[in-house]
């Protein structure tokens, strides 16, 4: 590729980092990462009503669990000059004006809106091909509240063009936005970025992924005991594949074998078993002392004094009976591991044979 790559990943911090997010998380690393580029996190916080503080530190811990490091980061809430600016030049070039709206409980209010050209877009999709839109029914659709209030349609814009965002590859769910962003873009005298809208996540029985599924927050799949390589793994496997039968792979692995014209269209299923079956396997490929340490660690949380020749002794039994480490959790918790560290307590009264002497049994048991 000759110009540089740049990527960004731009969340709203208006919930948890899930897992339809991190992968497009991964898939603008693994891009940018393979050529070279940069990889830009970029909070965009502009609804005030719905950004939280909490969610910014959510996705933000996400983010570093995986291990997908940023290059730069921006957040929209400190740009608003920046917005203003551009939202001025449109307003003076006639591409854009303030409206003065009545709502339906007659409360009059203002708001900025594009000048819609009414245009026919089209643009090439690296994963679904060529898009075309009419944007005349889009009508003059609203960019800003006011000059200090920019929406989503116009900062994204505005960003990916001060940024250098050379690919813009993002959920499924934004196809619909972007002719409204190409028209936005040609205002501003922007060029078009790349696009590449990645297939849905779907649940098994191919309904929207949900809780019920196992999708839940990134971080809660560490609270639950996964390695962070391995939901790295299985979050690349979401709609790529390497043409081949090959599916554990490291994170460098993934950046040189990604493809971005690989990415199939259809919709990628969501399942929990195979992500628990690909865990297994990176437990597996640990370095002996991490995955020893480890799995003492959890132990000793209730058994005391655990040698490291009986922890090696134990560890075959251990790893045939878990896929992650919350399940070793469960099994310690469940009480599944006592007979190997609590000497099972009886009365040798207990012990004494029908026909023997009760005496000597005793005597010898207590010997
Ligand atoms: N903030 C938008 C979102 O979280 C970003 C969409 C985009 O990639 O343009 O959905």
């Amino acid at each position: 590729m000759s110009d540089t790559v740049v990527t960004r990943f731009p969340p709203s911090p208006t919930g948890f980092l899930h897992i339809g997010s991190a992968r497009t998380a991964l898939f603008n690393y693994l891009f940018a990462r393979q050529n070279g580029g940069t990889f830009i996190l970029r909070i965009e916080d502009t609804d005030k009503a719905r950004s939280k503080k909490e969610f910014e530190d959510n996705i933000l811990e996400g983010m570093t669990w995986l291990g997908l490091e940023h290059d730069a980061f921006y957040r929209q809430s400190e740009r608003t000059e920046l917005y203003k600016r551009y939202i001025e030049k449109l307003i003076e070039e006639k591409k854009a004006y303030v409206s003065e709206e009545t709502s339906d409980t007659l409360k009059r209010s203002s708001v900025i809106r594009f000048k819609n050209p009414n245009t026919k877009i089209s643009f090439p999709d690296i994963i679904r091909g060529q898009v075309t839109f009419d944007t005349e029914e889009l009508g003059d659709f609203v960019i800003a509240k006011d000059l200090e209030e920019p929406l989503y349609h116009l900062t994204v814009v505005i960003d990916d063009f001060e940024m250098g965002v050379t690919h813009v590859i993002r959920g499924e769910d934004h196809i619909s936005n972007t002719p409204r962003q190409i028209l936005i873009a040609h205002a501003i005298g922007a060029p078009e970025p790349e696009y590449a809208h990645l297939p849905l996540i779907l649940a098994p029985d191919r309904s929207k992924l949900s809780k019920r599924h196992g999708a839940v927050g990134v971080t809660e799949y560490e609270a639950m005991g996964y390695l962070p390589e391995a939901i790295i793994n299985y979050l690349a496997l979401l709609g790529w594949n390497p043409g081949t039968a090959e599916e554990i792979f490291t994170i460098s692995e993934l950046i040189e074998k990604f493809d971005l014209n690989k990415i199939q269209k259809g919709g990628a299923i969501f399942n929990l078993d195979k992500l628990k079956w690909i865990n297994k396997k990176h437990l597996e490929k640990l370095p002996r002392e991490i995955l020893h340490s480890k799995i003492k660690t959890i132990l000793t949380k209730k058994f005391q004094h655990i040698s490291d020749i009986f922890l090696d002794r134990l560890m075959p039994t251990i790893m045939e009976r878990i896929e992650t480490y919350g399940d070793l959790e469960k099994m310690v918790a469940g009480g599944e591991l006592d007979y190997f560290f609590i000497e099972p307590s009886y009365t040798p009264q207990a012990l004494i044979w029908k026909e023997s002497n009760r005496e000597n049994t005793i005597k010898r048991l207590t010997r």
